[in-house]
């Protein structure tokens, strides 16, 4: 007699989940992996930091739905590096964003993204992602002279005879707004940033 893993069985139903979400690219990549390490030593987060991508698919692959509680899942920030070197078609990089998703709709990990809200506030003021004022002080710190290019980026681009950049129209800014109200963009930031400034 043929033993035969059905789809639902558990734990794989953890992986199914993740192959249904909107997120995935790959089909069923996640169940290809054959945990070769590839993703992992080309992965600049595991490098510096204690973040794993083998070990993320290894543990969906087990159904350890504690992953969603790991703090290194934040430690990925999305170069896609794992996505392309893959060799089994599997996509780290959308599977943490898919993880992080449901930590999300759990109410977990607000606190990293509240530092970031201020990009999420810019869709609707620009219908452009800008950097949050927060980190102005590091970046320019880490890459000196920035703050003073930033400053004058208007007369360089006219000094190098560029146009002004291009900047999306009001009517344009209105209906990005309207589509993140909509689509319930807005009432979740909203729900972080009270959820994280109550908690201060
Ligand atoms: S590179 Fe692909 S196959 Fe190899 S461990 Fe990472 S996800 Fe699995
Ligand atoms: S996308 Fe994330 S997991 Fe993939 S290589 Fe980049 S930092 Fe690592």
């Amino acid at each position: 007699m043929s033993i035969q893993q059905k789809i639902n069985d558990s734990p794989i139903e953890f992986a199914v989940q993740i192959i249904n979400d909107v997120k995935n690219s790959k089909d069923e990549g996640v169940l290809k992996c054959v945990q070769c390490g590839m993703c992992t030593s080309t992965c600049p987060a595991a490098r510096h930091s204690d973040y794993n991508p083998r070990e993320i698919i290894e543990r969906v692959l087990d159904g350890d739905l504690s992953i969603i509680e790991d703090d290194s899942l934040w430690d990925c920030f999305y170069c896609y590096t794992c996505h392309s070197v893959c060799p089994a078609g599997n996509s780290v990089c959308e599977v943490n964003q898919i993880l992080k998703q449901i930590a999300v709709y759990k109410g977990i990990g607000y606190d990293k993204l509240y530092e970031y809200l201020g990009f999420a506030d810019s869709y609707f003021t620009a219908a452009i992602g800008a950097i949050p004022e927060i980190f102005f002080t590091d970046i320019d710190r880490d890459v000196p002279g920035w703050w003073d290019f930033r400053q004058h980026l208007d007369e360089i681009r006219s000094e190098l005879e560029l146009d002004p950049p291009l900047m999306p129209p009001k009517d344009v800014i209105e209906e990005v707004s309207k589509i993140l109200t909509i689509t319930g963009f807005k009432d979740k930031i909203e729900r972080i940033r009270s959820a994280e400034e109550e908690s201060k």
